[in-house]
């Protein structure tokens, strides 16, 4: 037996601790130890959109050859990159946090972060949700429905995701690009109208008008748990297809 845990938040992976998870209010714990210890069996940590890198490469590119990023919109906005036959995690635990990139010319918001107009301060669920507050219909009717502020803010969100697959198709230029996460298991014309709004965005730029480009994108079936697939295969990342993540 081998456990592995995606936790939402900074994650030290290397020495198994978790730096800073506010969601789940977890902070300095050295969490693959406790679990090890209190089951006795190997464990093996990491962030919960880098577990989810690894299951959607398990999905979309079950050879493991090229580079897959995987972006996620949930909660948040962040994305993972795997390439060389594993995850790339920085020095810090940073790599892929796309949600607080400077995005100014969409939003003047206040983000989690501290900073003001990151980009998950309008393409995160947590940024519908705030949008949205104090209604009295749910905001997935009102959309159903047309309503027009709804329609507003879900165009946003799809543009400011759109705008996070043109930084990791520029910084990375990875052969798959995976969408998963939250957002489209909640609102189901999350693929429809994002794959749209791609297609417009490449199509007006010289440098990304190529299917090569366009067709790099795909939508992650809402219903497959990427995640927890992803967490199965954590203890094994980095080892050959044979002992790794195609026998996990
Ligand atoms: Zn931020």
């Amino acid at each position: 037996l081998q456990i592995g845990i995606g936790v939402p938040g900074i994650v030290d992976h290397e020495l198994g601790i978790v730096r800073n998870a506010v969601n789940v209010g977890l902070a300095e714990v050295a969490l693959a130890h406790r679990i090890a210890s209190a089951i006795d069996a190997p464990t093996t940590i990491d962030n919960d959109v880098n577990a989810a890198t690894l299951g959607a490469v398990r999905v979309f590119a079950p050879s493991q050859s090229g580079s897959l990023a995987f972006l996620n919109v949930g909660t948040g906005l962040a994305a993972g990159l795997y390439t060389h036959g594993r995850l790339m995690r920085g020095r810090a635990g940073l790599t892929g946090e796309l949600g607080h990139l400077p995005s100014r010319d969409l939003s003047s918001e206040r983000c989690g972060c501290g900073s003001h107009g990151c980009l998950e301060t309008i393409a995160s669920g947590h940024a519908l949700a705030l949008a949205w507050q104090d209604r009295s219909i749910e905001f997935s009717v009102a959309l159903a429905e047309g309503h027009r502020e709804a329609l507003t803010i879900w165009n946003r969100l799809i543009t400011g995701v759109v705008r996070a697959l043109e930084v990791i198709t520029l910084m990375w230029d990875p052969h798959t690009i995976v969408v998963g996460g939250g957002v489209a298991r909640h609102h189901h014309r999350f693929a429809h109208d994002l794959t749209a709004s791609w297609s417009e965005l490449t199509a007006s730029s010289s440098l990304l008008a190529s299917p090569t480009v366009v067709d790099r994108v795909q939508i992650a079936d809402p219903e497959t748990p990427l995640g927890a697939l992803g967490a199965a295969l954590l203890g094994n990342e980095g080892l050959s297809p044979a002992s790794g993540l195609a026998n996990a």
